[in-house]
């Protein structure tokens, strides 16, 4: 299930060179190219899925024993400190390739990255509403 349109699929089947560091039937790791850190890699999927909701879920089970697999062998040699996941899903999110993707971003002290959020302060009241809108039963 390939999209011919799709960046994405073509570097995960080889048909675009791409820094890969790690390969398998099912998935491709390549460098990224616009890296926030020394390191960061994206987990591609060989076949397309949009995003996460779009993602098999047996796919997703091994996208996350890779990035735990990779991830710790990546901060291993290349001495970093600590490692971000991050995976966007929908434009206001921040995903600008719609082709399922898992950031590994090694992170180093002193690196000047930020990932993160500004913290917002709920009421009691507010998060339960909110927990009772997704509450899974
Ligand atoms: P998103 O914003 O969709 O979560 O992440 C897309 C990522 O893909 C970005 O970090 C961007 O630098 C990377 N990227 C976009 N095009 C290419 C490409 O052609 N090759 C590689 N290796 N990375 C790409
Ligand atoms: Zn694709």
């Amino acid at each position: 299930m390939k999209d011919e349109t799709c960046i994405f699929c073509k570097i995960a089947n080889g048909e675009i060179p791409s820094k890969s560091i790690y390969e398998d039937e099912e998935f491709r790791v390549i460098l990224d190219l616009g890296p926030a850190t020394k390191g960061h890699a994206l987990i591609l999927p060989k076949n397309h899925y949009a995003d996460l909701f779009e993602l098999p879920e047996e796919i997703a089970e091994k996208v996350m024993v890779l990035a735990k697999k990779l991830g710790s062998r990546m901060v291993d040699k290349l001495h970093a400190d600590g490692l971000n996941l991050v995976q966007n899903n929908g434009e206001t999110a921040g995903q600008t390739v719609f082709h399922f993707h898992m950031h590994l971003i090694p992170r180093y002290k002193d690196d000047n990255q930020k990932i993160g959020w500004v913290p917002g302060k709920p009421g009691e009241e507010e998060l339960e509403e909110t927990q009772k809108q997704i509450i899974y039963e």
